[in-house]
């Protein structure tokens, strides 16, 4: 390992990013090296130094690779898959802002990253056929959060928001702190996972300087959270930081109970919170990466009650076409009765709940409290 490699910006300038540079690097497959040829034209190739030294060269079903390296099927648009999977275009008001949810916003801060992962769902914005957002964009986001006192929480993402040098960052944070009625910030990003280095002491500082922030991360295999991963969200949390993780569930990449419990307990052991199973998007491209619907179900069957309740993230699907996020889960109820319910176990041995005789469930209190200060 030579001395740079713990500077972010060494490898971001030494990231492999063509086909004769990966060729370098890793025996590619047909079906790799075709995927690198097809999907030139359609999303950007990059991976950084570290994240290619987590790949397994000898196997092509390396969890790692297979976020990392694309293959054919990428290169292919099945029936129903769609550019903008989430419908986020029809929620955009301005360039840097998506409004789809009553009272928080996402706001685009930056169309690169420091890896691109071939599951990317917001590749339209990501593969760069976008400008760099510009100051002006950035000032006009800040102005629509400041105009519309609906919006609590700012969920800063992009691309990823970390690719800004702190200065930048630094200058977005505190525009939107200053707004009074913006109670958190959340930012979404992979550099955890792809660039950890980056996450140093200033950064930390700086973020926790912006409290309430929570850094939301996106480690999808316990293969990721090495010590270099672990150093950097053990620094935020360190610093007041509280880190989530919300993973893709992607089909022979970590479609496994085993696999999404490891990758859990992995998590909590660093003070990650795992936060959300995504079902993978109907993003272009991205069908060979989709599994069944009930499989998520059915691993998250296989978590709860088996291990800690904060290991179970929430399966939660984004409905395609901008209907937003709901969540799937085991159906426990047996059957519902005249005063009782019956439920399952996690072993599946049926209980009888009773349920109350008064229903009413307004809480009288609740009009003073609501009232309070106004
Ligand atoms: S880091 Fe996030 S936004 Fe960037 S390519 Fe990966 S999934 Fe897409």
């Amino acid at each position: 390992m030579n001395e740079a490699w713990g500077d972010w910006r060494w490898q971001l300038r030494n990231a492999v990013r063509s086909l004769a540079e990966l060729e370098r690097a890793v025996a590619l497959t047909d079906d790799e090296r075709a995927g690198c040829v097809e999907t030139a034209e359609i999303f950007r190739l990059g991976i950084t130094p570290y994240y290619l030294s987590l790949i397994d060269k000898a196997h092509p079903f390396c969890p790692v690779r297979m976020q990392a390296i694309p293959v054919k099927a990428e290169a292919r648009v099945r029936a129903g898959e769609l550019r903008d999977p989430l419908g986020e275009e029809r929620f955009r008001p301005v360039e840097a802002i998506v409004h789809k949810y009553p009272d928080r916003v996402l706001f685009l801060a930056v169309d690169s990253c420091s890896v691109y992962c071939r599951h990317c769902t917001r590749r339209r914005i990501t593969a760069g056929g976008e400008a760099e957002l510009s100051r002006a964009a950035l000032k006009e986001g800040v102005e629509y959060v400041r105009t519309h006192p609906e919006v609590r929480d700012v969920l800063i993402s992009g691309g990823d928001p970390l690719m800004l040098a702190d200065s930048r960052l630094g200058e977005l944070l505190a525009a939107l702190r200053a707004i009074p009625h913006v109670e958190m910030i959340r930012i979404g990003t992979r550099v955890p996972v792809c660039l950890p280095m980056r996450v140093d002491e200033a950064l930390a500082k700086l973020l926790r300087s912006f409290a309430p922030l929570f850094v939301v991360t996106h480690f999808n295999h316990p293969k990721e959270i090495t010590s270099e991963a672990r150093a950097a969200c053990e620094r935020l949390v360190d610093h007041g930081v509280p880190v989530e993780n919300q993973a893709v569930l992607m089909r022979r990449v970590n479609s496994s109970a085993r696999i999404i419990k490891e990758l859990s307990h992995a998590c909590l052991k660093m003070r990650v919170r795992p936060y959300y199973l995504h079902q993978m998007d109907v993003a272009e491209g991205c069908e060979h990466f989709r599994t069944p619907l009930a499989e998520g179900v059915k691993i998250l069957e296989q978590l709860r009650g088996h291990t800690t309740g904060l290991a179970v993230p929430h399966l939660a699907v984004d409905l395609p076409g901008g209907g937003g996020k709901v969540t799937l889960q085991p159906d426990y109820v047996v059957e519902r009765g005249e005063g009782q319910t019956v439920l399952r176990s996690y072993k599946g041995e049926r209980y009888v709940y009773p349920e109350p005789k008064e229903t009413d469930c307004v809480c009288p209190y609740d009009e003073v409290w609501a009232q309070r200060g106004a």
